[in-house]
């Protein structure tokens, strides 16, 4: 089954414990959200699962592997991290192919990626012109180009107009009544309270609390 399971993660960079024994699960079908303040350690965790920083210690696995065993890795979990570095001079639709390629996936999938975005008007146009908005669903079309069952996004609605906070929370539930397992961070709950159906709450590295949305609306 589609999961993100990290279990006992520990990362120091220099004096400051970055992750501090963070333990978590994400379950495909529904949105997790995983809420803290600045600092807490969500961008290190996902950095982790991603290979992109190794963990001192503990374990982080993506569909019971670790993320550099994967043999498709873009088949298994796609990922938004900060707003994509794009060479301005290219169209986005040649960023997706270019990505496409390296990957063994065809132009019908970029064109499809790019349909599910809603980018198809913009999507011939240089990414220099792009908005913060346009280059987010881009950076969302490249994680979804190996139609993967896990998705991840950091922070994906920091800084966007209303417009496209609403797309992006639709978007992300669309993706998880899919079946797909999402987890996406936040600064914010208020962000996150409409649209995540599980919630990790984090603080310092670790997890302060870990529960469904009905629970604690129930408990209100
Ligand atoms: P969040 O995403 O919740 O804002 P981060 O994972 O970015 O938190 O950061 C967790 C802690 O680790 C912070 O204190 C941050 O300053 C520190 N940190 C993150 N990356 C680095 C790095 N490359 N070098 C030094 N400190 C880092
Ligand atoms: P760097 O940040 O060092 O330039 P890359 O961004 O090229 O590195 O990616 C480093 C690793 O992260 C690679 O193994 C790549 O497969 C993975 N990766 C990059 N982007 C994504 C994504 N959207 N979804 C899943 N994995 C990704």
């Amino acid at each position: 089954e589609a999961t993100i399971e990290v279990t006992g993660l520990r990362k120091r960079f220099g004096q400051t414990m970055a992750l501090d024994g963070m333990s978590f699960t994400v379950t495909p079908g529904q949105v997790t959200g995983f809420v803290g303040p600045n600092g807490a350690g969500k961008s290190t965790t996902m950095r982790v699962i991603l290979g992109l920083d190794a963990a001192d210690e503990g374990s982080a696995l993506v569909n019971g592997r670790p993320y550099q065993s994967l043999r498709n890795p873009l088949g298994h979990i796609g990922a938004l991290l900060d707003a994509a570095a794009l060479q301005p001079s290219r169209t986005a639709r040649n960023h997706l192919l270019w990505l496409a390629h390296s990957q063994g996936l065809t132009a019908k999938r970029v064109d499809e990626v790019i349909g599910l975005v809603g980018l198809e008007s913009a999507a011939r146009r240089k990414a220099g012109g792009y908005s913060l908005g346009m280059r987010q669903r881009l950076g969302i079309a490249a994680a979804l180009l190996g139609d993967p069952p896990v998705l991840m996004l950091d922070e994906p609605v920091n800084g966007l107009d209303p417009e496209g906070i609403v797309w992006i929370r639709g978007f992300l539930r669309s993706l998880a009544a899919e079946g797909r397992a999402v987890l996406v961070s936040s600064h914010l709950m208020s962000e996150l309270q409409d649209t995540a159906g599980h919630l990790v709450v984090v603080g310092r590295g670790r997890v302060i609390a870990d529960t469904s949305v009905a629970a604690l609306i129930a408990a209100a």
